[in-house]
């Protein structure tokens, strides 16, 4: 009958846990774990992204924080280290380099194991691919936000370029790097946004014309080849509608707000029936205002179907019908808005 005692480590001749060399012995022939002698760390001198192999990643992490994990990286355990843990200790030498001191911790076949190592870091500058875009004016599309007949309002303006900023923000957070915005500039036909990638230029279009209607063209432009493929720029054409919400148009049975646009038909609000209905946009005669421009009145009187308005211009009173929908009554203040001399009550 064999026991344990009667294997002996063919090395030291101590009594050995198994066939082949003891514990210790098998420890101290094991390399349990190499470190590399410098890490290079690569980041954007210009928005301080860092590149790992060949991605670049966007971080808020400053050198300082990034050191340790850094280091941490060069060590190489073998498989058999158990309770893993590296003390990180770090010098600064240079601006482009610190070093390391990391102490190394571990069990190995049941026994405790510790070494201690350097490593360089070396801090490697590179414009990344973002920047390197950037500055080379480089960009794969161009939104333009014009309206039909008639020109941007602030509030368009505004709305637009709000969409479009929330959309890269929400791309670069979730790691698409080159849907970046380039350039944004307002000019008297409309808005432009000029575009690192073509998915952006798609989500913003889309993201205007949700909030905004209208509707949107892509023209795509062979401007070259690189690396063998066709390289295209795209313009995004969007067309705000011809009438906004709260504008107020006169068709033939009288005035109407509009509240939404969307292809070919317009949903108003009737205001002298005090309800909401559709129309089609060859309906519409003119248009008189926009109910956010108007102006507040004084009701002078109400007499059987009519009401006399004080025009805040003139002091003089004018007639109007009185919408029994609307239940105004004398003494109180309405919205007008004028068509010629007429005032017209808004909501
Ligand atoms: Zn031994
Ligand atoms: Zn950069």
């Amino acid at each position: 009958m064999t026991s344990i005692t009667d294997r002996f480590c063919p090395k030291c001749g101590r009594p050995s846990e198994s066939d082949g060399l003891c514990n210790s012995c098998r420890v101290a022939e094991t390399p349990w774990a190499v470190c590399d002698a410098r890490m290079i760390s690569t980041h954007c001198p210009g928005c301080g992204a860092t590149k790992q192999v060949n991605t670049w990643t966007d971080t808020n992490l400053e050198k300082e924080e990034l050191a340790p994990d850094l280091a941490r990286k060069a060590v190489h355990f073998h498989d058999d280290v158990k309770k893993r843990a590296i003390g990180v200790e770090i010098r600064d030498i240079s601006p482009n380099r610190s070093r390391a001191r990391l102490t190394i911790t571990g069990t190995l076949y049941g026994q405790a194991v510790e070494k201690t190592c350097l490593v360089d870091l070396v801090w490697h500058k590179e414009q990344c691919d973002r920047c390197n875009r950037i500055t080379g004016s480089y960009y794969e599309g161009i939104v333009q936000v014009r309206a039909e007949e008639r020109t941007l309002s602030p509030f368009e303006m505004q709305t637009a370029a709000a969409i479009a900023t929330q959309i890269e923000d929400s791309l670069q957070a979730g790691g698409e790097r080159l849907s970046f915005i380039s350039d944004m500039t307002e000019n008297k036909d409309g808005l432009d946004i000029t575009l690192g990638s073509q998915h952006i230029g798609i989500m913003i279009v889309q993201g205007i014309t949700a909030q905004l209607g209208g509707r949107y063209t892509t023209h795509p432009k062979l401007v070259g080849e690189k690396n063998g493929r066709q390289l295209f720029r795209i313009t995004y054409l969007v067309r705000l509608p011809k009438y906004r919400r709260h504008d107020v148009v006169k068709v033939r049975r009288g005035y109407v707000e509009v509240e939404q646009v969307d292809q070919r038909n317009v949903r108003v609000f009737d205001l002298s029936e005090g309800r909401s209905r559709a129309i089609k946009e060859e309906e519409i005669q003119k248009k008189i205002g926009n109910a956010r421009d108007a102006e507040t009145a004084l009701v002078a009187y109400i007499s059987g179907g009519m009401m006399g308005i004080l025009d805040p211009l003139t002091g003089e009173t004018k007639e109007c019908q009185n919408k029994a929908w609307q239940g105004i009554s004398a003494g109180e203040n309405v919205r007008v808005l004028r068509d010629g001399d007429a005032l017209v009550v808004v909501r």
